[in-house]
């Protein structure tokens, strides 16, 4: 079984085909069945549950998709939230199964909120699709909510794991290096610069494991592994605090918790979890 990631799932029905039809949206909204999500301090609202929390339709600004058939809509979120450790608090509350519904309002929220005007001639733009792009009346250009690359990797060299500390992490803290996949580079190159800017390592045989979407405010994180030709490190510290290779023992004690390991973990919901939990398992299998 390919891993999954928090945020991954199914989620709601896009209903693309439904976005292009403005009328039958607006009949969607005034369905009985129609629900709009609720927010607080700019993050979806959750209930005792973990449960993303539905009210009645007010404010159908955005069509997020179809719960089996009854339509989800969200309003246009004025605010962002004051700080996004108040989100990353949110996520261990947060049930899995509504994960990409989030991400998703998220995302698509913060989008709107940024790109009132049209990049192309500055003039306003006009939400259209239901809210899954814009359109400028004053050259025609359409635009599309972003999503921004990142490669996220384990790179393995004789059986140990090269892990790094952002300054930002909580003390102890060893993580996958990450980075933004630029214009022009494929998911590869990414891999194999980004270690070799960060670490100072070569790598060859880099392959995909599994995605992210993570909604701050709009990446999709490529989870892969890569094999590291050797274990000599040259670490930017502009970027890291530390890198170091961990052996699957103490990556072993430091998934299982234990209170003498070597390193704190990311958190379950950050795909660097995934992939450390997946590299375990294949090295068991
Ligand atoms: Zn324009």
């Amino acid at each position: 079984m390919p891993p999954e990631p928090f945020f991954s799932g199914g989620g709601l029905d896009r209903a693309d085909l439904l976005r292009g039809q403005p009328e039958r949206i607006a009949e969607l909204a005034n369905d009985p069945a129609a629900r709009e999500l609720q927010w607080l301090d700019g993050l979806p609202a959750l209930d005792g549950q973990g449960r993303l929390q539905w009210g009645m339709v007010d404010d159908p600004a955005l069509f997020l998709g179809l719960d089996t058939c009854a339509p989800r809509f969200t309003s246009l979120v004025p605010q962002s939230p004051a700080d996004v450790r108040a989100a990353f608090a949110l996520l261990p509350l947060l049930d899995p199964h509504d994960a990409p519904i989030l991400a998703a309002a998220l995302s698509l929220t913060n989008w709107h909120r940024r790109h009132h005007f049209c990049a192309n001639c500055g003039q306003p733009s006009m939400i259209v699709r239901g809210g899954w792009s814009r359109r400028c009346d004053g050259c025609g250009a359409e635009h599309f909510p972003r999503v921004d690359p990142v490669v996220i990797m384990l790179a393995e060299h004789a059986g140990r794991l090269l892990l790094g500390r952002q300054p930002h992490y909580p003390p102890g803290r060893y993580s996958a290096l990450a980075g933004f996949v630029e214009a022009g580079e494929t998911i590869e190159a990414a891999v194999s610069r980004e270690l070799g800017e960060e670490a100072g390592i070569a790598v060859a045989d880099v392959t995909y494991v599994a995605s992210q979407p993570w909604p701050f405010p709009s990446s999709l994180m490529i989870g892969c592994t890569a094999r590291a030709l050797d274990d000599a490190l040259t670490i930017d510290m502009t970027e890291l605090d530390d890198a170091r290779w961990f052996t699957r023992d103490e990556v072993k004690a430091a998934l299982a918790e234990a209170p003498d390991a070597a390193f704190l973990p990311p958190p379950p919901y950050a795909i660097a979890r995934t992939l450390l939990e997946n590299w375990l398992a294949l090295e068991v299998g």
